[in-house]
């Protein structure tokens, strides 16, 4: 039996994650791209899960690609969040209504770089 053991060197082997741009389709580095997370569901005052037509505060740009919940990825490029957003892939890709409010927020995020 062969003990196969990961190379220390062999940064030729290290991968970057890819992620699909919800508007054009294509693979990029996550790095390249925005991501957009729908957040946990929040609990009210009671504990209680906020109900789910109330998800629009819940989706948020995350800076950090690090918080959780489900997350969609697009290209930093207006043409790509067009498509998204007329194609309506950022809503099932979170499974949940997308507002105005975010993609105005997503579009000036692009705008800036
Ligand atoms: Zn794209």
């Amino acid at each position: 039996m062969a003990t196969t053991k990961p190379k220390q060197n062999g940064d030729k082997n290290r991968k970057v994650p890819q992620r699909r741009c919800v508007g054009c389709g294509g693979t990029f580095d996550k790095k390249e791209l925005l991501r957009i997370v729908r957040t946990p569901a929040e609990k009210d005052a009671n504990g209680e899960p906020v109900p789910a037509d109330s998800t629009a505060e819940r989706i948020l740009i995350d800076f950090t690609g690090k918080k959780s919940g489900r997350g969609a990825y697009i290209c930093k490029k207006e043409e790509c969040l067009a498509k998204a957003r007329k194609a309506g892939r950022l809503k099932s890709s979170l499974e949940c209504e997308i507002t105005d409010a975010v993609y105005e927020e997503l579009a000036k995020e692009i705008r800036l770089g």
